[in-house]
């Protein structure tokens, strides 16, 4: 058969867009970059916040990198890559998500330079592991232990949290109403955030968000005639519904005569009287159920004075029994005072024409809840956002025991330290590890930049002072200048500087070996993907 005869094999389906070799790596490294662009101005304490419209109209206002990435619906595949980046840090730390976006971004446009030189892609993602693990070591030796004990320390990191959020302007009145938080909650040396419970109103302002010893329900009571008010509160909680049972469909219930109906319903009334009876003997006065409570049980639970929630979701049933000392019980009849959870007074609050009731003055309460306000649902948000932030980061420093020095301090050191690193290496992984090393230099060069300050004059200076063993000198972004951060107080877990580290070099070595794009005609993908680039 003669060559030309042969026919062209499709393997692909029609409509396919493949994109292979170097134009997918550079189409790559472009929506990489891109993402990292759209949220650099909102690194740091002088950060700009972005105002996001979705679908609906709705909008939020935000400078946290993760919420940002989630409501732009990035479409690109590559992009979307970056911003899981952003979703495991979320997760995995809770903060530090706008840096690792970035530092991938940079690998990434740092690769792209070595890459025209014609340096292979399987060197440069070898060269970048190399980096990221001597990186951890760095960021291991250089790192200080923290403890429960250090008060001071965890204030400074819950204020370089919140630095440059919505909650700025209050950030010494909440960080001191999380450090409060913490130690409340914590027992043996251990704390677990989720015992700090978030609300949030808008009925005044940062101001006046408070600290509860307790928990708050915000829901309306169940019955017109039950208090508003308790003093000396002893907590029935019930995961059992008080209510008795209608007869199954299969059951055969045959009633014959009014008197034999009026018996049923007697026998019925008893019954739900019997346990509010019991409820009554042990003394509680406030009853929180998980289960239904029918209307009989409402009106006699009302007649003895009782306060009662029904529904209530199990998480917090669960929180009211940590805070109250109480002890679920599953069976009304084993319901003993013994159980029974304690709190000082419990009261009713109209908050913007919404009940909620305070369980508070609950002694030694282990779940306590942050009551925080704002003027505003957007302020708010934000400030709560802030908050999460800055619990997330005292979690985290806790967890690992380790902290460093923020404002680009760290940054700087490991970039020095990482070219140190090079010289040991020969060939062309010196030059990937090199230009890791450079990449981290992105951040204090965004946080000069979004301060307004020159970065070239800002880095040369700050690599002067690390060059003569300033460890912890960093960028004062008020002052404009360069200074000891660890004096400043701009203190961080390792662990967001690490994990930030680890999944920025990951996502970019991964995308440094891909040399094939196929999107299946399914996806129809627009022009553009959606972002501009
Ligand atoms: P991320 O989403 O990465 O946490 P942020 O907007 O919270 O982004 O900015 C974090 C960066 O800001 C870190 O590099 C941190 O060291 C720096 N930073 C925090 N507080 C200060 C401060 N007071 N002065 C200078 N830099 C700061
Ligand atoms: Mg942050």
């Amino acid at each position: 058969m003669s060559k030309n005869n042969v026919q062209p094999i499709f393997i692909l389906p029609e409509g396919t867009q493949r994109s292979e070799g170097k134009n997918a790596q550079k189409n790559n490294i472009i929506a990489a970059k891109a993402v990292a662009n759209a949220i650099r101005t909102t690194l740091g304490p002088r950060g700009m916040d972005k105002m996001i419209v979705d679908k609906l109209g709705d909008i939020i206002i935000t400078n946290d990198g993760v919420t940002i990435l989630e409501e732009m619906a990035v479409e690109h595949p590559t992009a979307k890559m970056i911003v899981e980046i952003a979703k495991t840090q979320e997760s995995e730390v809770g903060d530090g998500t706008t840096t690792a976006v970035i530092i991938a971004g940079e690998l990434l446009s740092n690769a792209e330079k070595l890459l025209d030189q014609k340096i292979h892609p399987t060197i440069l993602a070898k060269g970048y592991k190399l980096a990221k693990e001597k990186s951890i070591e760095i960021l291991n030796n250089i790192s200080k232990p923290i403890s429960l004990k250090d008060e001071s320390l965890l204030h400074k990191i819950a204020i370089t949290a919140m630095t440059g959020k919505g909650a700025e302007s209050s950030k010494e009145k909440l960080a001191t109403l999380i450090i409060q938080s913490v130690k409340q909650i914590s027992s043996e040396g251990i704390f677990k955030k989720d015992n700090i419970l978030l609300k949030t109103s808008t009925s005044g302002s940062i101001e006046e968000s408070e600290l509860i010893k307790g928990v708050i329900i915000d829901r309306e009571k169940l019955h017109p005639n039950m208090p508003d008010n308790l003093v000396n509160v002893k907590i029935a909680l019930i995961n059992s519904p008080i209510e008795i049972k209608g007869p199954d469909a299969n059951s055969n219930l045959s009633i014959n005569s009014p008197e034999q109906l009026k018996a049923f319903l007697n026998q019925e009334e008893d019954l739900i009287k019997q346990m509010v009876n019991k409820i009554k003997s042990t003394g509680a006065n406030l009853v929180v159920c998980q289960k239904g409570i029918d209307e009989l049980a409402q009106f006699f639970l009302a007649k003895e004075g009782i306060l009662a929630f029904r529904r209530t979701p199990k998480s917090e049933l669960e929180a009211i029994a940590n805070a109250t000392g109480g002890k679920i019980v599953n069976d009304i009849k084993e319901l003993r005072k013994e159980d029974l959870g304690f709190a000082g007074k419990v009261y009713r609050q109209n908050l913007n024409s919404k009940d909620y009731f305070y369980i508070e003055e609950c002694k030694d309460p282990k779940t306590i809840t942050l009551m925080l306000k704002g003027s505003t649902n957007h302020v708010v948000d934000e400030i709560k956002r802030a908050v999460e932030d800055a619990i997330g980061d005292i979690h985290v420093a806790l967890k690992t025991s380790k902290v460093i020095a923020g404002a680009g301090a760290v940054e700087v050191e490991l970039s020095k330290e990482l070219k140190k690193y090079a010289e040991s290496l020969s060939g062309r992984v010196q030059l990937a590890v090199l230009a890791f090393a450079e990449a981290l230099e992105i951040i204090p060069r965004t946080l000069a930049e979004n301060a307004g300050l020159d970065p070239l004059d800002i880095m040369t200076k700050l690599k002067a002072k690390h060059e003569t063993g300033k460890l912890w000198h960093g960028i004062n972004v008020f002052k404009g200048n360069v200074e000891d951060s660890w004096k400043l107080g701009i203190i961080e877990p390792w662990k967001v500087k690490a994990q930030a580290i680890i999944s920025a070099s990951e996502v970019a070595e991964m995308i440094l070996r891909i040399d094939d794009v196929i999107v299946s005609s399914k996806q129809e993908p627009k022009q553009g993907y959606g972002m501009d680039f």
